[in-house]
C-alpha cells in the first residue's frame, strides 16, 4: 500500500459541499448511481471493438446497505478502472470537478443540477473506499481509500467479483439513514427507476418503463392512467394528458397531465419531473414551462435544457423558449382536438382544465389565438357554450356604446336570487367563479368588444327595468319613500319600476375594473353603494298608509337577502319582523 496527495487544492471544499447537501441531501446517491451506469454504458460501447461478449442484460448497478456498520455500497460490473485510471480519474478529474462545482455554487444561484460527481460521496461519508477492476484482462484490482482530504491510500489487490467497481461509503452519523433500505430504495427510485441499465436495491430491481419514450399511437388511455399512478401514487386520476415528442431544434419527450382541479392545488405547485437520459434531475421546472402550466404534472426528458445556468438566464434562454412554445402549442392542439371531437367529454373535463386554459389565454397571445374559441362559458342554468356561441347569444343585449353585454355571477350562493331575476327576463347569466375569471373577463372586454356586468352591479338594474309603470307610485310618493330610505341606509337611493311582480328593492355595487380585481384577490365583494326601490311594489304603499317604518326596513332586508348580504343574526330579526308585519302586530 502507498499513500498519495491530490494535485488539486481542495481546501475549503467540504464545507461548501456539505452546505449544498443540506438542501439536496440525496444527490450524492444519484451521482454514484450515475457513475455506475456510465461505467456499464462505456463497457457496452467498447465491447465490439474489444471483442467482449456483453449485453445490456448482463450489466447492473447494485445498491446494498449495512445498517449496523453504517455502510452504503454501490457496486457495478461496468468498465472498471486500472491503477493509473484511479489515480487520474478519482484524484485529478473527480477532485477538479468537485472544486469547479463548489466554485460555481459559491458564485451563482445555479439551479443545483450541475453534478459534482464522485466527490459528492464525501457529503455523506467520512471515508470512501473504492475497489475496482478494469475490463482489461491483465489488470489487477485496485483499492483506493480517501477521507475527503488531500491524502489518500492506494493498493493493488483482488476483486472477487472480477470486472467492475464497488464504492463503499462509511457514512457519518448524520447521514446514517442512507444505511436504511427503505430510504435508499426511495432515493434510488426517485432518481434511477427509468434508466435502462438494471438497478437493484438489496436484490430487488427497481426499473420501470419510461412510457414517454413510446409511440403515442401504441398507447391506450389506460396506459397513460397507469403511468400517472406510478409517478403520483394515490392521487386522483388526471383528466387530460398530452404526449410530447419534439425532434427539432430541441430534442424533448414527455407526458403532461392535467390533474383534476381541487382548491388546495392553487398553492400546491407540484411536480413536473425533468429527466436527462433517464435520470431524474429536478421537479423545479417553473422557469422552463410557460407560467400558466405550472400546475401541470408529468414528465419531461431532454438533454438540451441548459442546467448549469442561473434562473434568470434560463428565462431568456432560446432553447427554453422554444420548449415553452412547443409545449404551449401541443397543449392547445390537444384541447382543440378534444373540443371538436368529443364535446360531452370536453364539457366534463372543462372545470379542471378551464382555469389553465383561461390563464394561458390571458398570458400568452399565441396560445390565445389557438384556443380562445374553445373556451367554455357555463351559465347558471347548467348549459355550456363555446365562447363564440355564447357571444352570439349575448349579442342581442347591447349597451349604449354598442358593445354586447354579458351578465355574470361570481358567487352563486350570494347572487343566485338576483341572477334568477335576470334569467326570468330571458338573459343568459354566466358563472364566473374561479380565481382566474376576473382576468379572463377583462381579457374578453378588451379583445372581444364585450362588456361584463355582474348581476349586482349598479348598472345592472337598468336591464331589469319594467316596460310599463302599472300601479307605480306618484312622484311625491317616490320622493317621500326615497328620503325615508336614505335616512335608514345612508346610500344613494333611486326609484325604478321593476314590475308589479319584481323585487321590492335591489342593493347594487360599483363595478369598476379595480373592484373586479379586488374581488378576485380578497374574495370580498365591494360594499353596496346604491339602493334601487321598485316603485310598483305594494310594500311602499303599506308604508305610506301606515307610516310604519318597519315596512321600509323590511324592503331593505329583502334587498340584502337578494344580494346575499343578510347575515345570520339579521336573518332572525328579519323573520320576526316578517311575522309581525303579516299578522298585523
Ligand atoms: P464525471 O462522472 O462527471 O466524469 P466523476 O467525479 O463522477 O466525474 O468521476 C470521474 C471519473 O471517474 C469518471 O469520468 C470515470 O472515468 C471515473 N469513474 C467514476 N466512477 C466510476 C465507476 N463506477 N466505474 C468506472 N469509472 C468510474
Amino acid at each position: 500500500m502507498r499513500t498519495g496527495t491530490l494535485g488539486v487544492n481542495l481546501s475549503g471544499l467540504l464545507p461548501i459541499i456539505r452546505k449544498y447537501l443540506y438542501t439536496h441531501s440525496d444527490v450524492f446517491l444519484r451521482e454514484l448511481i450515475a457513475n455506475g451506469v456510465d461505467a456499464c454504458q462505456k463497457l457496452l460501447a467498447i465491447a465490439p471493438s474489444e471483442g467482449l461478449e456483453v449485453s445490456l442484460q448482463d450489466l447492473k448497478v447494485e445498491i446494498l446497505v449495512y445498517p449496523a456498520k453504517r455502510q452504503l455500497v454501490i457496486r457495478d460490473n461496468g468498465i472498471g478502472m486500472t491503477e493509473d485510471e484511479v489515480e487520474q480519474f478519482l484524484t485529478v478529474i473527480a477532485a477538479s470537478s468537485a472544486r469547479e462545482f463548489a466554485e460555481k455554487y459559491k458564485e451563482t444561484d445555479i439551479i443545483g443540477l450541475f453534478g459534482m460527481g464522485f466527490y459528492s460521496a464525501f457529503m455523506a461519508a467520512e471515508r470512501v473506499e473504492v475497489l475496482t477492476q478494469s475490463y482489461r484482462s491483465d489488470a489487477p484490482a485496485v483499492r483506493w481509500i480517501g477521507d475527503g482530504s488531500e491524502k489518500y491510500e492506494i493498493e493493488l489487490t483482488q476483486r472477487p467479483e472480477g470486472r467492475g467497481t464497488t464504492i463503499t461509503l462509511h457514512l457519518t452519523k448524520e447521514y446514517d439513514e442512507y444505511a436504511q433500505i427503505w430510504r435508499v430504495r426511495q432515493v434510488a427510485e426517485k432518481y434511477a427507476r427509468f434508466l435502462s441499465i438494471p438497478i437493484y436495491v438489496e436484490g430487488g430491481a427497481i426499473n420501470q418503463k419510461p412510457l414517454w419514450r413510446e409511440h403515442a399511437t401504441s398507447l391506450s388511455p389506460e396506459d397513460y392512467k397507469k403511468f400517472y399512478q406510478l409517478i403520483y401514487p394515490g392521487r386522483p386520476d388526471p383528466v387530460f394528458y398530452v404526449h410530447l415528442n419534439m425532434d427539432y431544434p430541441v430534442h424533448l419527450q414527455g407526458i403532461l397531465y392535467f390533474p383534476p382541479l381541487r382548491p388546495e392545488m392553487m398553492i400546491e405547485k407540484n411536480g413536473l419531473f425533468l429527466y436527462v437520459r433517464g435520470m431524474f434531475i429536478t421537479d423545479q421546472l417553473s422557469e422552463i414551462l410557460p407560467p400558466y402550466f405550472e400546475l401541470l404534472q408529468g414528465v419531461i426528458e431532454s438533454s438540451d435544457i441548459p442546467l448549469n445556468v442561473s434562473r434568470s438566464q434560463l428565462q431568456v434562454d432560446p432553447t427554453v423558449r422554444k420548449i415553452s412554445q412547443y409545449i404551449s402549442r401541443k397543449v392547445a392542439d390537444k384541447i382543440k382536438e378534444l373540443a371538436e371531437t368529443d364535446r360531452p367529454q370536453y364539457e366534463k373535463v372543462w372545470d379542471s382544465i378551464g382555469p389553465f386554459v383561461k390563464y394561458g389565454i390571458v398570458r400568452d397571445e399565441d396560445f390565445a389565438k389557438r384556443v380562445k374559441d374553445f373556451a367554455l362559458v357555463r351559465t347558471i342554468d347548467g348549459s355550456a357554450f363555446m365562447f363564440p356561441e355564447y357571444k352570439a347569444k349575448a349579442s342581442t343585449v347591447k349597451d349604449q356604446k354598442g358593445s354586447s353585454v354579458g351578465f355574470y355571477v361570481n358567487d352563486l350562493k350570494k347572487q343566485g336570487a338576483l341572477a334568477q331575476l335576470f334569467r326570468e327576463k330571458g338573459y343568459l347569466v354566466a358563472l364566473a367563479d374561479t380565481v382566474i375569471d376576473p382576468y379572463w373577463l377583462s381579457y374578453l372586454e378588451v379583445h372581444e368588444n364585450m362588456r361584463f356586468i355582474r348581476v349586482d352591479a349598479e348598472e345592472a338594474a337598468r336591464w331589469l327595468e319594467a316596460t310599463d309603470s302599472e300601479n307605480a307610485l306618484s312622484d311625491s310618493e317616490k320622493q317621500a319613500v326615497k328620503e325615508a330610505i336614505e335616512r335608514l341606509t345612508h346610500l344613494r337611493v333611486e326609484p325604478q319600476a321593476l314590475g308589479p311582480k319584481g323585487p321590492a328593492a335591489l342593493l347594487l355595487r360599483e363595478e369598476s375594473q379595480r373592484r373586479l380585481y379586488e374581488v378576485a384577490l380578497s374574495g370580498e365583494s365591494p360594499a353596496p353603494s346604491r339602493f334601487v326601490f321598485n316603485t310598483q311594489h305594494p310594500i311602499y304603499r303599506r308604508y305610506l298608509l301606515s307610516q310604519d317604518i318597519r315596512w321600509l326596513e323590511h324592503a331593505i332586508d329583502w334587498a340584502r337577502l337578494l344580494s346575499g348580504d343578510l347575515r345570520e343574526a339579521e336573518l332572525q330579526s328579519f323573520l320576526e319582523r316578517d311575522w309581525a308585519l303579516l299578522s298585523g302586530a
